[in-house]
């Protein structure tokens, strides 16, 4: 038993909570999976009983391992509710602090870019 409760019961609860079918493609990255649960500034929730943790932490530690000591989970996707674990790279709280401030500009820019981001994968969606 570890403190995030990885086992059979919250895999299920986890999993039927996320859409790998109909989120945005990435054109690198390819599909995200969107969390569709409780969300809190963007960012996926994962509520499992007692514990509760950010969706796509439990993603990592589910399909990939121990997130190192530490380290953050980037969204290399920009989608901060994705849980896809090939979206999420472990970097330091400062590294990610960077990485943020270079891609968020000022209010407005970082408006526009998602906008723009945001019609770009919808027209390079895959629909089956
Ligand atoms: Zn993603």
């Amino acid at each position: 038993m570890d403190v995030f409760g990885v086992n059979t019961r919250s895999s299920d609860l986890f999993w039927s909570k996320v859409d790998r079918e109909t989120g945005p493609v990435h054109p690198t990255l390819g599909r995200c999976w969107p969390w569709t649960g409780t969300k809190s500034n963007g960012y996926g929730m994962f509520n499992a009983g007692e514990w509760r943790i950010g969706a796509h932490r439990f993603s990592y530690r589910l399909l990939v391992g121990e997130i190192p000591d530490g380290l953050q989970l980037d969204h290399l996707c920009r989608n901060p509710c994705c849980v896809r674990p090939d979206h999420l790279d472990p970097v330091t709280a400062k590294e990610n602090t960077r990485r943020a401030l270079v891609y968020r500009g000022s209010r407005e820019e970082r408006r526009e870019a998602r906008v723009r981001r945001w019609a770009e994968w919808a027209s390079q969606a895959v629909r089956p």
